[in-house]
């Protein structure tokens, strides 16, 4: 093979121009990453050797490798791991493998990327972070188990393409060749090798093993001290998560975080535990600060790192935990399972069953405790988070109760950004309000002037304002909370007198001629039109019948493309409004029942407006508005 040059995809040539151009101070973590990589291929060779003999035979010792040459100015950090083929390192060092990658390059150039480096880290561009310190890098590479493998050389100067190569190389594994930059030689330094090692990888299961030179006695001349060079290694190689917690300081536990989550921030949380008895585990998880970026997108891969006895098997577990707790990071190292533990028997086997609840139960526990013990860090989770904490109330149904003790909502009585859960909803609730009200929607301005929160306003009753499209679901699937019924206060009849009041018994006589009218006139776009029991200045609003389907979620699932089944909604009519009065008094006269139909077609588009939705003729409605508004001003109304 002749020297080939390929262009690197756009999204790579994006992110190399951020990576050497954004003022990142912590340069350092490039060497994580690079051991990071060669770890994960190291332990990628001692998995698969469990079932292929041509792995591992002759690799010695598991090791990863770095040496610092400074007359040639690289820095090289090499392990005897997996290793890859040709179109293994053209894709995995030529693309970037995540979804949603332009809109995230695109995101982070619209902002400060100066001032977000963190941004670059959360969407793990390990390997590329070379490129900070090195003005051009080499790998070679030779892939484990394969009997006619060909090693290959990978070049690039970050100018926009790379160039791919055989070579020679005789052991499997990979070889990462830094030509430092003449600004970073400090990367060259013993020291400060010993330094970063010792600071981002000191957990690192295999032996980080660098050459350094020692001053010893001479053998023959005690006076004298000669230079020898030997191997050192770097690492205390213990499984963090192994440790007494007591001997864990916070500063050990957020970089480890920052390995398992290519997450640049600290953690909010860090929950650590053995389990005894039926399966016996260790879990060291952390509760992110920040949603990680991507977590919406279908290939997300959740779960925390699952080890069997310190040997790392699977990246990500998602067997582990529920997909409501898939912001979680970490690890979890059985001692039960067995070594050669496949997919397969991940998806039924006892033994992950009840890890995985214990998880559950564990994550849940704490974030119970936080939000009792540390309201304000709570708020701050539950806001990032508790969008997706939520869906377990739909999905886990023997959890929902326990789920609905933590959410938070902000509501028609909470003030600024104060929130409110249900059991504070409860403790203010009047004697006489027997269920609790929520509305759906996320601009809070425009909810507090919504009518359909007149009569609960005039009751004094809060109403708890969800912001989620989600959230009517959800409270659908709780139904209740601690024996109250959970309404929504846009569906189905609502009155919040127990007796009917006398004025609204003699309305619903007076009323009934025009009612059925408007029905008629309306007979194609609702199910009905009623009287209604929570309007209070309002002439008038559109409400979805009980069981019927929330505007908001409607609206999400037809920008989704999903069919949304037709279902009518229920139009109501506010009795005291004065323009019902006038509309009555025109019943009868044959002469207006033209004008009777305009006006209720008027209320009807108010109401689709109100609710959110376009008018059903935006430009007929708009016509007959200034038809109407010159009517009014010829007759000399103001
Ligand atoms: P990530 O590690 O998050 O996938 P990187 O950019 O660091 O992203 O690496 C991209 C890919 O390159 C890795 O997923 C892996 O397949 C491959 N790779 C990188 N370093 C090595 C290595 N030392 N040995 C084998 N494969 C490697």
């Amino acid at each position: 093979m002749t020297v080939e040059q390929m262009e690197f995809k756009t999204e790579v040539k994006q992110l190399l121009d951020l990576m050497i151009h954004s003022l990142y101070s912590h340069k350092e973590i490039f060497l994580r990453e690079l051991i990071s990589n060669a770890s994960d291929a190291i332990d990628k060779a001692r998995y698969e050797a469990l079932t292929n003999k041509e792995i591992g035979s002759d690799a010695g010792e598991w090791q990863i490798r770095i040496t610092a040459d400074k007359t040639a100015g690289t820095l090289t950090v090499s392990d005897n791991g997996i290793g890859m083929t040709k179109d293994e390192v053209v894709q995995a060092l030529g693309t970037i493998a995540h979804s949603g990658t332009k809109e995230f390059l695109k995101s982070l150039q619209d902002r400060d990327k100066q001032a977000n480096p963190e941004l670059i880290g959360q969407f793990g561009v390990g390997f590329y972070s070379a490129f900070m310190v090195a003005d051009r890098v080499t790998v070679l590479t030779k892939k484990a188990g394969l009997s006619d493998s060909q090693a290959v050389k990978w070049e690039s100067a970050a100018d926009g393409s790379f160039t791919i190569d055989n070579a020679e190389k005789t052991a499997p594994g990979t070889e990462v060749v830094l030509h430092i930059k003449d600004d970073e030689k400090k990367y060259l330094d013993e020291w400060e090798l010993r330094n970063i090692v010792t600071k981002y990888s000191d957990y690192i299961d295999h032996p980080v093993v660098m050459e350094v030179e020692r001053k010893k006695p001479d053998a023959f001349d005690k006076e004298k001290t000669i230079t020898v060079k030997e191997d050192e290694t770097l690492n205390s190689r213990k499984a963090l998560w192994l440790k007494d917690k007591a001997e864990i300081t916070d500063a050990e536990y957020f970089e480890f975080y920052k390995h398992v989550s290519h997450d640049y921030s600290d953690p909010s949380q860090v929950i650590h535990y053995k389990a005894e008895g039926t399966s016996e585990f260790t879990a060291l998880l952390f509760l992110p600060a920040k949603v990680p970026y991507g977590i919406f997108f279908k290939d997300f891969k959740i779960g925390p790192t699952l080890y069997v006895r310190r040997v790392q098997i699977m990246d990500h577990c998602e067997e582990l935990i529920p997909p409501y707790l898939r912001f979680i990071k970490g690890v979890v190292d059985s001692s039960d399972l067995p070594l050669n533990v496949s997919r397969e028997i991940l998806q039924s086997n006892r033994q992950i069953d009840t890890i995985k609840k214990s998880l559950t139960k564990k994550v849940l526990d704490t974030l119970a405790e936080m939000k009792k013990n540390e309201p304000e860090k709570y708020r701050l989770f539950f806001k990032e988070f508790g969008r997706i904490l939520k869906e377990g109330i739909h999905f886990d149904f023997a959890r929902k109760e326990q789920i609905a003790e933590l959410l938070l909502f902000s509501s028609t009585k909470t003030e600024n950004d104060q929130l409110t859960t249900f059991s504070e909803y409860l403790g203010n609730m009047p004697p006489a309000q027997e269920e609790i009200y929520y509305i759906t929607g996320t601009d809070r301005d425009e909810i507090l002037k919504s009518p359909y929160l007149e009569a609960f306003k005039e009751k004094g009753y809060e109403v708890l304002i969800m912001p989620d499209e989600v959230d009517d679901i959800i409270m659908g699937s709780l139904h209740e909370y601690k024996g109250k019924k959970l309404k929504s206060v846009i569906r189905g009849d609502i009155s919040l007198d127990k007796e009917k009041a006398p004025e609204a018994k003699e309305a619903e006589v007076t009323m009934e001629r025009l009612r059925a009218a408007m029905k008629d006139f309306l007979k194609d776009e609702v199910k009905d039109v009623r009287l209604s029991g929570r309007l209070r200045d309002s002439a008038c609003c559109l409400v979805t019948d009980e069981g019927g389907m929330d505007p908001n979620m409607e609206k999400l699932m037809k920008a989704m493309g999903q069919d949304v089944p037709a279902s009518l909604k229920i139009f109501e009519i506010n009795p005291v409004h004065p323009v019902f009065d006038a509309m009555n008094a025109m019943l009868g006269d044959e002469a207006k029942k033209d004008q009777l139909r305009e006006y209720t077609e008027m209320l009807y588009n108010q109401a689709l407006i109100l609710e959110g939705s376009k008018p059903r003729d935006p430009a007929a409605f708009a016509k007959t508005v200034s038809k109407l508004m010159v009517e009014s001003l010829k007759q000399g109304c103001p």
